[in-house]
């Protein structure tokens, strides 16, 4: 049946109609290029990498972490973090993505330490305004750097379950876990976000190999592995994740560009998926690839030579992994159950 649609419209059009979420993107790779080339005019500040087209050429991890660090110090007002989020759900609506959890760390943005709530203010005021209008409804997930300590992890998860603030649903932690995972250190902030209510999802598997993915889900709790593509490198981690039903959020252009994989077409995302693992497909960083979700479905269809199947169980797992409420996970569903009787 859709198969039938798919070939009709073609894969392009296809994959911007497939009802999807987004559950892997970071709130610091979607600062739309325009906003930070007008504030960086402002403040006569040159962006570390070329800006070409209108938007940064990012080519290394060096680059992108220069540019990531220069683009979020220059935000620093509370209607730059609206317009980050209003855009952003415009955006993700023209990828037919109609729920995403955007993950933000707040060590990346400079102006806002020691004031969390004012910035998450600022989220949730510019994603309230974008779902009026229609665009794609936002959660957030807080994220802690695997550089923190103890202590600081600690502090920020009381102050969450003390202020509660809108539209933050999960912890999350990222960062380099080339030093190490540390997650022993982190064990105890991800068990009280549990016991307050809070949703949990741990980058792992990308700069860590499978153990770091294995340690995410028994010592962190953690209802999603960012990335995980590394669990490929073992067969018990990979029953684990099948056993579990964990679900990889993965990332194909980001691991191609970062060198995590050669190419897309050596990406193990169907390797996992056809041994039973759930995956979803996200963006990571879209405006600093120059990417967008539904052109990561198409990308990895026209590479694995996917139909309609696969794509839509994909979506199905990328709503299913979703932090949304139980209400909007299941209207999304039945959307994706009408659209693929069409
Ligand atoms: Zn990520």
């Amino acid at each position: 049946m859709s198969d039938r649609l798919l070939e009709e419209v073609g894969i392009g059009e296809y994959v911007r109609m497939l009802p999807k979420a987004e559950v892997h993107v970071h709130l610091e790779g979607c600062i739309p290029a325009a906003l930070a080339g007008r504030v960086a005019r402002e403040h006569g500040a040159a962006s570390p990498v070329p800006i070409v087209e209108g938007r940064p050429e990012i080519t290394s991890l060096k680059g992108l972490l220069d540019y990531l660090d220069w683009s979020c110090a220059l935000i620093d007002r509370r209607e730059h973090l609206e317009e980050i989020a209003y855009e952003s759900a415009k955006r993700m609506h023209d990828s037919g993505i109609l729920y995403a959890d955007v993950i933000f760390n707040p060590s990346h943005w400079p102006h806002w330490r020691g004031r969390v709530g004012e910035m998450t203010r600022g989220l949730a005021l510019g994603a309230a305004a974008a779902e009026r209008d229609g665009y794609t409804p936002i959660g957030l997930c807080l994220s802690l750097k695997r550089q923190q300590s103890r202590a600081e992890a600690n502090e920020i998860v009381d102050w969450l379950l003390e202020a509660r603030p809108e539209r933050v649903v999960a912890l999350s932690i990222d960062g380099n876990e080339a030093a190490g995972s540390h997650n022993e250190r982190f064990a105890e902030a991800f068990a009280r976000a549990a016991a307050g209510g809070l949703r949990r999802c741990a980058h792992a598997g990308e700069s860590s190999g499978a153990d770091g993915v294995r340690e995410a889900i028994e010592m962190l709790g953690a209802e999603r592995i960012d990335h995980g593509v590394r669990s490929i490198e073992d067969p018990s981690v990979v029953a684990e994740l099948v056993e579990r039903g964990v679900p990889l959020d993965i990332c194909p252009t980001s691991n191609v560009v970062l060198g995590v994989v050669p190419s897309l077409s050596a990406h193990p995302v169907e390797r996992l998926r056809r041994a039973g693992v759930r995956v979803s497909l996200n963006t990571d960083d879209p405006v600093l690839y120059g990417i967008d979700l539904a052109g990561e479905y198409e990308e990895v269809a026209a590479t694995f030579r996917l139909g309609a199947d696969a794509l839509s169980e994909m979506a199905r797992v990328s709503i299913e992994a979703s932090f949304a409420t139980e209400e909007l996970k299941a209207a999304i569903s039945r959307r994706l159950d009408d659209f693929l009787a069409r």
